[in-house]
């Protein structure tokens, strides 16, 4: 259950991912850990891998959008928790699926309510653990957001 955080994480924050993660795995994360991004794209590139059921988050965000992307990828898999329960589940392993290389509308507005859905089960994490979510949460929440909005041309698009 150890997550090696940077050293410049504020002692606050370093806290509550601790507590994030320790919610997780008592949820049944299989690992949750940390991509050192040597190139340094600048892009949020943490993920949930879903046939693992485990969380990689991207070491170069500032601690509060390490806080709230580890928020994100939990609701994602609290999101699969659920579906195990769905007949169309057993159906199909894809909640959502792109046929083509762009998505067409309908697609697009299957990805975006499946990304809010994450977000507010973000919030609902948060809520349990008591933990507060200011303003810089709903400021990362919009971006994101709008990265799926302007989503596009995404060559074989995966959900994550
Ligand atoms: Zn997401």
């Amino acid at each position: 259950m150890y997550l090696a955080l940077p050293k410049s994480f504020p002692k606050q924050d370093a806290k509550e991912i601790k507590r994030i993660v320790a919610y997780a795995y008592s949820c049944g994360i299989r690992g949750i850990s940390v991509f050192t991004d040597f190139h340094n794209a600048g892009e949020n590139i943490s993920f949930y891998n879903r046939l693992e059921a485990t969380i990689t988050i991207s070491s170069s965000l500032p601690s509060k959008v390490f806080k709230y992307t580890l928020l994100h990828e939990l609701g994602h898999y609290l999101q699969d928790v659920e579906d195990r329960f769905k007949i169309m589940y057993a159906q199909n392993q894809n909640v959502i699926s792109i046929q083509n290389d762009v998505p067409t509308e309908d697609e697009k507005e299957d990805i975006l309510n499946y990304e809010k859905n994450a977000w507010e089960r973000a919030e609902l994490v948060s809520k349990v653990l008591e933990i507060k979510l200011p303003k810089d949460f709903y400021t990362t929440k919009a971006e994101a957001l709008e990265s799926y909005k302007n989503m596009p041309e995404i060559k074989g698009f995966k959900k994550e």
